[in-house]
Order: structure tokens, then C-alpha cells, then sequence
């Protein structure tokens, strides 16, 4: 399974050595905005998407400002 990480757009292969951060839902400014980039959510975590990262940059990068990666508008910028 594969997961495109939201910072860059590479895709990143979801293993349990794989760097994920997750987000509230609830703290997205523009969790409602049709065509955002949607996380893997667990049931087990409702309000939660997990998100999978190429490298530590793209995470902390994301881990700043969940919003604007997420956002319809914003273009990954590729590696
Ligand atoms: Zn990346």
C-alpha cells in the first residue's frame, strides 16, 4: 500500500518504518474544503488522519502548518 505525502507528492510506501504524523480533524481550518488531501483515518481514532512522510523534513514541514499542505490549492513542489 502506498500513501502520497502530502509536503512534496512523493509516494511513500505505508510500513511500520515509515514516518506518519497525524492531525485532529477538528484543527484544519479547511477540513470541510472539497478536494482537500484526506488522511488515512482508523477507527479506532475518530477526528484523526494519519498522514505518511518521504523524510523528516516533509514532516516537521507539515507538522508546522497541517492547514496549508492540505489545502485544495496548494501544489507539492516535488523533491
Ligand atoms: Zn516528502
Amino acid at each position: 500500500m502506498m500513501a502520497i505525502d502530502p509536503v512534496c507528492g512523493m509516494e511513500v510506501a505505508v510500513e511500520p518504518a515509515a514516518l506518519t504524523s497525524t492531525v485532529l480533524v477538528a484543527d484544519l481550518v479547511n477540513a470541510a474544503a472539497p478536494g482537500r488531501h484526506v488522511g488515512a483515518v482508523d477507527p479506532a481514532e475518530p477526528g484523526v488522519e494519519r498522514f505518511w512522510f518521504c523524510g523528516r523534513g516533509c514532516m516537521l514541514d507539515f507538522g508546522d502548518e497541517p492547514s496549508r499542505y492540505l489545502d485544495p490549492a496548494f501544489t507539492p513542489s516535488g523533491m
